[in-house]
């Protein structure tokens, strides 16, 4: 069964088309790269993957379910540019209180482990409105994260990230692929992306410009998918 399925999907704001009759799918385990320029429907297409907004026409699953089921919900990781924490907790209490939601056997411990594996332990009490954005990233990876999601679905999760962290972030993406979970990433960062993906979609004004394997030649030259199959 694929992890994610998307089919036939349109996403319109008012009059504007920003996805256009979307099919994609992603096996399990595998790590779909999502590209495309600015303006190309990534951050769209990934929130409606998510369940976070409605589509017009089409049918996504997760898992084989809606994404906007509740159960469904617990099995998706997400990143996105508006990072889902509270500024006025510090974030040990972001953590701790995400492990409580999701209802893991030891919330404080679970956020501990998180803020190590994020670099954010010596910050661990520091309120996030004070943290610089690079910090908010790695505490947007944790959350995104401590819950063991299935499908981990990223827009732009390299973004603000300094090279320690994005090796961080790489390994864990390694780790969570090899454990068979299912990564669906958008990029600008082709390098970064291309070293871990199985597959690769371009999306060219709200369509999909080609999805196919991420072939060695790709990840030696990041720029060719575009130049082939998009604008040049
Ligand atoms: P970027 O790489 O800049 O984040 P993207 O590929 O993620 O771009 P989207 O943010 O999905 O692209 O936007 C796709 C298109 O939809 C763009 O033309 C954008 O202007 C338009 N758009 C996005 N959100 C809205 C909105 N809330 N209302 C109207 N138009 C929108």
């Amino acid at each position: 069964m694929n992890a994610v399925a998307v089919e036939g999907v349109w996403k319109f704001y008012g009059d504007f088309p920003a996805l256009r009759d979307v099919n994609l799918e992603a096996a399990s385990g595998a790590c779909l790269a999502l590209i495309g320029r600015n303006g190309a429907g990534k951050t769209t297409l990934l929130r409606a993957i998510a369940g976070f907004s409605k589509t017009g026409k089409g049918v996504i699953k997760i898992l084989g379910t809606s994404p906007r089921e509740p159960a469904t919900r617990r099995n998706i990781g997400f990143i996105g540019h508006g990072i889902a924490v509270y500024d006025e907790l510090s974030a040990r209490e972001n953590l701790t209180l995400y492990a409580r939601l999701y209802g893991l056997p030891d919330p404080r411990q679970t956020a501990i482990e998180w803020l190590e594996r994020t670099g954010l332990e010596r910050v661990r009490d520091g309120l996030v409105r004070e943290f610089s954005r690079g910090m908010r990233q790695r505490l947007a990876v944790a959350r995104a994260f401590l819950h063991k999601p299935s499908v981990l679905l990223l827009d732009e999760p390299f973004t603000a990230l300094d090279d320690r962290a994005i090796a961080v972030l790489q390994s864990l993406l390694r780790d969570s692929l090899a454990e068979g979970r299912t990564i669906v990433l958008s990029t600008h960062q082709l390098r970064e992306a291309l070293e871990l993906a199985s597959d690769v979609a371009l999306l060219v004004r709200g369509q999909v410009a080609f999805h196919g394997p991420c072939t060695p030649e790709m990840v030696a030259d990041p720029g060719l998918v575009y130049r082939r199959h998009g604008e040049g």
